[in-house]
């Protein structure tokens, strides 16, 4: 199946006389006939639904769309990108343990790992992705458990070097989790380049319609966790929890680190999508290789707009030629990138904020990648506690605009960009 048949028809298919649409399993348990039944489901010697703070069905069968698209083995959902990156890291990696993760990484994925995941006992360390190889080499530790970088970084709109930083980790016995949100899976699959794992924030564009909050966790599985069976004790030695088995013999390395992580984080945590927002994440899913290539479009529009403006001191968008990033984004997304740019207005924050006062169609949102025109001035909003010094060592300068661009008419877009810019 072509990735446009995926996103329709994947991950459900109606037998005689059921619904077309995937059912929402709108039920916190199942029924079984007698407790051996279910005796056997809570020893993973069968696979079935008791609970759904663990699995529900509706969740499942868009993860396994989800899981088809990025070309993984398994996949779950999780109730937000949060906990699918807390999740992914918290896995493989517990308290003494080591992470090497690309420091152009979305805010709130940083602030999990540097605050609060530290003070479980993990310890991170941040490069810049572009780093020398000497410096990628040194950040490693004989306690490091994963690498963690997204392919479009936000809001830096920095593009990842999947290939060499996947070798690196696999060199150190590693794997290479890779936040994918950005790109979506019809732009790139993460897994064709060397990672292992995928994350998604399925809020922004696979929901695509600022609709429900979402997550999903996809393995590649390629990764084994038998070669490196020292490193990663959670998965190859036996889970006193669930009677003594061990995730990476029985469940192999297609579906170890899924099953690991809902029997375990998901039993633990709960941190599950509700199935009405999985069939909502489901709607979006549907159209997004038709809306992926169209946000494309118009973010190329109004970059080329911007670019050739008066007013604009400085633009990023690795969709557009010319830009720092635009060679390998031609090499891991061809057809594409994303829908977002960043950009400067001469004038600095004041002028920013003038502009920002002026916009009719861009409305102003925290969120982005969806289809509707959104704008932040971050020095404004998400970053005013931080000076002006603090706001460039961050790489959020105060003049800093970033623009989400949407499925309106380009030629609106533009037009709204053009007056607000006066
Ligand atoms: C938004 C975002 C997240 C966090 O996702 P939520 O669904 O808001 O929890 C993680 N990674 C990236 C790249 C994001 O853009």
């Amino acid at each position: 199946m072509e990735r446009e048949t995926m996103c329709i028809q994947a991950g459900y298919t109606p037998k005689n006389g059921e619904s077309r649409m995937i059912p929402i399993i709108q039920s916190t348990t199942f029924k079984y006939d007698t407790s051996e039944d279910m005796g056997k489901l809570f020893d993973l010697e069968a696979s079935g639904y008791f609970y759904t703070r663990l699995q529900n069905p509706t969740n499942d069968m868009v993860a396994a769309k989800i899981t088809a698209l990025e070309g993984g083995t398994a996949g779950m959902l999780t109730s937000s990108g949060q906990a699918a990156n807390f999740f992914s890291v918290f896995n493989i990696a517990t308290c003494g343990d080591h992470v090497v993760c690309a420091s152009t990484i979305y805010g709130g994925t940083f602030n999990l790992f540097n605050v609060t995941m530290r003070k479980m006992g993990i310890d991170f360390t941040f490069i810049d992705p572009d780093c020398s190889d000497e410096e990628l080499e040194n950040a490693f530790k004989p306690n490091t458990k994963a690498v963690f970088g997204e392919t479009i970084a936000n809001p830096a709109l920095v593009v990842f070097d999947i290939e060499r930083f996947a070798k690196a980790a696999h060199a150190h016995g590693v794997p290479l989790i890779v936040d994918n949100t950005f790109a979506t899976p019809i732009n790139c699959r993460p897994f064709e380049w060397g990672a292992d794992i995928v994350t998604h924030s399925t809020t922004k564009y696979m929901d695509g319609h600022d609709a429900a909050v979402g997550g999903a966790i996809i393995d590649g599985g390629k990764f084994d966790w038998m070669a490196h069976a020292d490193k990663f004790p959670g998965l190859t030695t036996p889970d006193d929890s669930y009677h003594g088995i061990t995730y990476a013999e029985k469940f192999g390395m297609g579906g170890a680190f899924i099953t690991k992580c809902t029997a375990q984080l998901m039993r633990d945590f709960g941190s599950i999508q509700a199935p009405m927002n999985a069939f909502f994440l489901n709607l979006g899913l549907e159209s997004l290789a038709v809306r992926m290539p169209r946000h494309c479009e118009n973010a190329l529009k109004v970059a080329q707009f911007l670019k050739d403006h008066e007013k604009i001191a400085w633009i990023t968008y690795p969709g557009l030629p010319g830009d720092k990033y635009y060679e390998r984004a031609q090499k891991y997304m061809p057809n594409g990138t994303c829908g977002v740019i960043s950009f400067g207005i001469k004038g600095g924050r004041a002028a920013a904020e003038e502009f920002m006062k002026h916009l009719k169609v861009a409305m102003i949102a925290t969120h982005v990648a969806d289809a509707h025109t959104c704008v932040l001035h971050p020095a404004n909003s998400t970053h005013r506690q931080l000076t002006d010094e603090e706001l460039i060592a961050g790489g959020v300068g105060p003049d800093l605009i970033r623009l989400s661009v949407g499925l309106e008419n380009v030629n609106d877009i533009i037009a709204d960009l053009e007056q607000a810019l006066g």
